[in-house]
């Protein structure tokens, strides 16, 4: 029998943010098709246990502390990664934050905060990958959006723009390195019940009720739902898929 197109053996998979919530959810995924993961993030204790935790499943895992805001440190991120597993296919960019807060109370301070976390890192992280994906024949990146890539909120006008930037950023990346093989995407995701929207749910009044009202699934996410299109965007089954942003929201984003 031919090998399935979402085999991931032999693979390497970066996974920034990916020690809890919808990037633990990704890696699952990820180690479960045969990518070798890295774990990312700045909580080195709480990226060692989700490592951990992705071993005894029976997927190979390390952990690698770093803050994707710097530019020093995740070029040595990807330095330590290649290092450690021989090579890189896969980035999931993934970390992020959110500042809830209406546009006119917001301090430019918050602002570059968040833009820096959820933008300029995915920038940051890709530009430390690309030589290393070029140099191996290809490469896969995937990154992380939000409904408010499509929609607005009156909390998150920094959210907003920082997931609206991602998807454009997206778009060309994969214009400028097709050539190279190596294919660039989006996903957004709904509402995805994690530590982030927990604390979303305590800040905006009636936001849980909101968000079951207008899915057609009628349930929240949860992280393992993640898991399937982060391993089609990393296989060869999405070789001819590069700049698209595609929802993964139990039907939010087009219900009326
Ligand atoms: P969590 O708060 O559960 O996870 C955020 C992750 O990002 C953590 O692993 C955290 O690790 C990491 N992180 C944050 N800042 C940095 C930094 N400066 N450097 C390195 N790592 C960082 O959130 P979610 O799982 O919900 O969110 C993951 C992604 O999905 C985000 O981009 C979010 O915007 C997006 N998203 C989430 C949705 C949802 O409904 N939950 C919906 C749409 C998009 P550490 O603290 O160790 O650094």
């Amino acid at each position: 029998m031919a090998a399935s197109p979402f085999d991931l053996s032999g693979k390497v998979a970066v996974v920034t943010g990916g020690n809890g919530g919808i990037g633990l959810g990704m890696a699952r995924g990820l180690a479960a098709a045969g990518a070798a993961i890295v774990i990312v993030g700045r909580n080195a204790a709480k990226s060692r246990d989700a490592a951990a935790a992705l071993t005894r499943d029976g997927g190979r895992a390390i952990a690698l502390t770093a803050d994707v805001t710097s530019r020093t440190e995740t070029a040595q991120m990807v330095k330590d990664a290649v290092a450690a597993l021989g090579r890189l296919d896969i980035l999931v960019n993934n970390a992020g934050i959110n500042i809830r807060k209406p546009p006119q109370s917001v301090a430019v301070e918050d602002w570059q905060q968040v833009i820096d976390t959820n933008l300029t890192s995915a920038l940051l992280c890709t530009q430390a990958a690309y030589p290393v994906m070029k140099a191996g024949g290809g490469g896969k990146i995937i990154n992380i959006g939000s409904m408010l890539s499509i929609f607005g909120a009156s909390f998150a006008p920094a959210y907003a723009a920082s997931k609206g930037g991602i998807v454009q950023l997206t778009k060309s990346l994969a214009c400028a390195w097709a050539p190279d093989n190596i294919q660039a995407n989006a996903v957004l995701p709904g509402w995805i019940d994690t530590e982030l929207t927990q604390a979303a749910r305590q800040q905006v009044d009636g936001l849980h009720d909101r968000v079951l009202a207008r899915t057609p699934a009628g349930r929240w996410g949860a992280p393992g739902d993640l898991a399937g299109i982060a391993v089609f965007l990393a296989s060869r089954a999405s070789d001819f898929i590069t700049g698209t942003a595609i929802a993964v929201d139990g039907g939010y984003s087009v219900s009326g």
